[in-house]
């Protein structure tokens, strides 16, 4: 690894040592090296549709089976799929700081298998089911075999418990997120192109309330340009690189 990759773990994890308050955020891009492909990587289609298609009230209102196959392969896929390097170091960092919070846009469940626990999920949880009618949640672990899963209170439509396109974010989920942005005084941001609002909004506020904000990605992004400090690294190398400097160095 470069000089410079190793001078920027260093950094970061200088700066994690010395904070009161971590925060994390993340997105797809955590969970691409456990084989779970980004929205806007793969050049998405889905049965021939656009991902933005699949994933609305609309588009389930119109044709719940439809949007059932895909989130049914979704699951189906995601039962193969573990937590990676990336995701286990995530959940070390919470384990060597005081007060740490995860704030993810992923639904893929991930973090929590990692070990993560103050978890704020801002786009809901793939692995529970919502009532379309009387918003009853049931957590599942498997894939249907009903085209469409019926409520057991009410005999209503089971829609998945994901934020769709269009969607408000889980009661009180933002302002959560928000606290935690303005009370750290470092943020990681990784595997995220900091596009979707309001998720991508927090690191600034973060930054604004003084905290440092650490961006992870290989690739550039919206956020790259402002943030104080970028390890351009598969999050899968350079989490793993952060813990152990982290641990490793003696505490001041
Ligand atoms: P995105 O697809 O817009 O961006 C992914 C980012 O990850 C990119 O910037 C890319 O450069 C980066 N990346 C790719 N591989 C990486 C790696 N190994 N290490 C670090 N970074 C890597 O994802 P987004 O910003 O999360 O927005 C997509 C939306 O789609 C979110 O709202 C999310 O809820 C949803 N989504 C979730 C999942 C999931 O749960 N795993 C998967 C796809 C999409
Ligand atoms: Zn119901």
């Amino acid at each position: 690894m470069s000089d410079n990759f190793s001078h920027n773990v260093k950094q970061a994890a200088q700066w994690l040592r010395e904070a009161q308050r971590v925060a994390a955020m993340t997105g797809a891009g955590i969970s691409a090296e456990s084989g779970i492909a980004t929205f806007r990587g793969t050049g998405g289609l889905w049965e021939g549709h656009r991902a933005e298609e699949v994933a609305t009230p609309e588009a389930f209102r119109a044709n719940p089976e439809m949007v059932w196959r895909f989130y049914s392969a979704r699951r189906t896929q995601l039962l193969e799929c573990r937590p990676n390097p990336a995701h286990e170091a995530l959940a070390e960092v919470e384990h060597c700081c005081e007060n740490f919070c995860l704030i993810t846009q992923n639904v893929d469940n991930l973090h929590r298998l990692a070990g993560s626990q103050n978890i704020i999920e801002l786009h809901g949880n793939i692995w529970i089911d919502r009532c379309w009618d009387c918003a009853h949640e049931e957590p599942v672990d498997g894939v249907s075999e009903e085209p469409v899963p019926r409520c057991r209170k009410c005999g209503g439509m089971m829609r998945p418990g994901v934020v769709w396109f269009g969607e408000m974010l889980p009661p009180g989920a933002i302002e959560r997120a928000q606290s935690a942005a303005a009370q750290c005084d470092v943020m990681l941001v990784i595997g995220t192109s900091s596009l979707v609002q309001p998720a991508a909004s927090l690191s600034g506020f973060a930054q604004q309330n003084g905290a440092k904000v650490v961006e992870i990605n290989p690739e550039a992004t919206a956020l790259t340009h402002s943030a104080d400090l970028v390890i351009a690294e598969k999050a899968g190398t350079a989490m793993p690189a952060i813990v152990e400097a982290l641990q490793t160095e003696p505490r001041p």
